[in-house]
């Protein structure tokens, strides 16, 4: 059923045309700014006034015009440096003062980013808004580190899963439907508890040979591949001393990644330098 639009809003259906006050809540992509998309990039152009995360590159905030506020709200996967609530009043009242707002969010606001918090928020204080999609960690570090999640005859289907859960509660997860050979499983946040998703999958009868990767600051010069296996994944995480941002691969595609590596961190390197001294 179509909502009515609200008397404040004029007519519903996003910003365009909006004299009033409205939000983009933007996704940046996991890192490498050539990822954003060609609408983020031309709203981070236009806008008054930039909420970002830490997640965000210095590369994309290099993007971001110098006379163009920007206001760090320092969320970090398990540690909010400004808490939720007062990330949704500080959109709120910048949209009400007139300015055009752009949150944000690192990968996409709508997958483990609170990005539908926020929307909710605005919705309810019947201030507009636009979601711009952004390409989610999953895809761009799979693509970066040369594992597809799908290939025909290996994984059939693939799944997202988050492996932070609040604090002092062990995580709920299915463990059964995940432990399956025909498919990918991508998890975000999944390092502080590593030792309860190897558990849970062997547990559950996924084999401990099953490829799995670690995936560390994806698409950035600073990308780290970690190429192990379920059984060896806590192990293989503290001998190489990998850190968040990092996702976690796990899946019989994940043995493709020696035959289709091809990205090389440093050649980002080159090239943000470059395109820093173009603009
Ligand atoms: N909305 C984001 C996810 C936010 S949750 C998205 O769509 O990608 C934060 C988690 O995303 C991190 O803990 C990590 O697991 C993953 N992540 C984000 N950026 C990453 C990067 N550049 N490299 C590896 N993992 C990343």
């Amino acid at each position: 059923m179509k909502r009515a639009p609200h008397p404040d809003t004029e007519q519903a259906g996003g910003c365009v045309n909006s004299k009033r006050a409205c939000v983009y809540l933007v996704g940046a992509g996991p890192g490498d700014p050539d990822l954003l998309t060609v609408k983020a990039l031309r709203l981070l152009q236009q806008a008054d006034v930039v909420v970002y995360d830490r997640l965000i590159s210095p590369a994309i905030l290099d993007l971001i015009p110098s006379g163009t506020s920007r206001i760090y709200v320092g969320k970090a996967s398990g540690q909010h440096s400004m808490p939720q609530e007062e990330i949704n009043d500080l959109l709120l009242s910048l949209a009400r003062k007139g300015h055009q707002v752009v949150r944000l969010k690192g990968g996409d606001p709508f997958v483990f980013g609170r990005g539908s918090e926020e929307a909710r928020h605005l919705a309810r204080h019947h201030v507009r808004f636009e979601v711009v999609p952004g390409i989610t960690s999953a895809a761009a570090c799979s693509a970066y580190a040369g594992i597809p999640l799908s290939h025909r005859g290996v994984a059939r289907s693939v799944r997202f899963v988050t492996g932070h859960c609040r604090a002092d509660q062990p995580l709920e997860l299915d463990w059964q439907g995940l432990a399956d050979p025909g498919t990918t499983l991508v998890i975000y946040m999944g390092l502080a508890n590593l030792a309860q998703i190897r558990q849970g999958l062997l547990d559950a009868g996924l084999s401990p040979d099953t490829p799995a990767a670690f995936v560390e600051n994806g698409t950035t010069p600073q990308q780290r591949r970690i190429l192990t296996s379920l059984r060896d994944l806590q192990q293989d995480q503290e001998r190489h001393g990998v850190q968040a941002p990092a996702l976690i691969i796990i899946g019989a595609v994940v043995a493709f990644a020696e035959e289709l590596d091809w990205f090389m961190p440093a050649l980002l390197e080159g090239r943000d330098h470059d395109a820093q001294q173009v603009g």
